[in-house]
């Protein structure tokens, strides 16, 4: 299971940072192609024109290829369809005890007027997957893994800074290590990680956030040292997609081109 999740998580790094340097490589080259333009103009020479023409083209091709690499990385897709979020987790029993090892006892609690969620259940798996990871790693001596689920209505005054609306806050609690405030305040950074080098990537949590947010919901954490982790993934209820087709959302990816 860790291979797979590592997998995953090298899959999304490298999409991440494909788009991030084709970004830097096409505003560079959009650059070094302005001033061999303008140098041009001011040639006479009949072999230096020659030399700087080759540049321009050589500059021109690589500002294809980092477009090409841009619409690349845009590309990746979400498919949104509703989720029982408490099956999905049913589901998952087998994979998570055997990814958990036998010191860990899990527990589910979902309320039977669970809420359907409007998620990508592949990603969805993968995220629970990733936490139940990082609970295992929190708790080497053993302990309990907490799944469970909640329906929740957001309304005015609500504290949350979600839009309005009913959602689903997806808990995994831990009876682990906890951290401490500092490692708190960096957990959802990619790459940031406490493990060893070929032990954590540090991108279970911002991948997991990046999910949350992409779905329109969010990523809580609370975490005491000593006694534990809770995370809760806010997911907007499937309300407004009762379509059977799975809906296609663009990632939103920030790059401005
Ligand atoms: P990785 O697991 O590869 O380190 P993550 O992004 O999933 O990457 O987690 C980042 C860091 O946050 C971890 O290295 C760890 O320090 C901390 N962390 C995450 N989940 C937990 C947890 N359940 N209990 C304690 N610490 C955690």
């Amino acid at each position: 299971a860790r291979e797979a999740l590592f997998q995953a998580q090298k899959i999304e790094a490298l999409g991440q940072l494909t788009g991030g340097v084709a970004h830097d490589f096409n505003n560079l080259l959009t650059a070094v192609l302005g001033s061999l333009e303008l140098v041009r103009r001011q040639i006479g020479d009949e072999r230096q024109l020659n030399l700087i023409d080759n540049a321009i083209k050589g500059a021109s091709r690589g500002i294809s290829l980092t477009q090409r690499m841009l619409s690349f990385a845009r590309k990746q897709e979400l498919a949104l369809q509703p989720v029982a979020v408490d099956v999905l987790v049913a589901e998952m029993g087998d994979l998570l005890q055997r990814s958990l090892g036998p010191l860990i006892r899990i527990e589910t609690d979902f309320p039977a007027d669970l809420a359907t969620a409007a998620a990508d259940s592949n990603q969805l798996e993968a995220a629970v997957l990733n936490l139940a990871v990082n609970a295992r790693d929190a708790m080497p001596e053993g302990g309990v893994l907490r799944v469970g689920a909640k329906n929740e209505s957001v309304g005015r005054g609500h504290r949350s800074g979600l839009p309005d609306g009913d959602y689903i806050r997806l808990s995994v609690a831990d009876t682990g290590s906890g951290m401490d405030a500092k490692t708190l305040a960096q957990a959802t950074e990619p790459f940031f990680t406490t493990k060893g080098v070929g032990k954590g990537t540090g991108l279970g949590l911002s991948m997991v956030h990046g999910m949350a947010e992409q779905l329109g919901g969010r990523l809580q954490l609370t975490s005491h040292v000593g006694r534990g982790t809770t995370v809760e993934i806010w997911l907007p209820v499937a309300s407004a997609i009762i379509t059977a087709e799975p809906v296609q959302l663009p990632v939103e990816t920030k790059m401005e081109t």
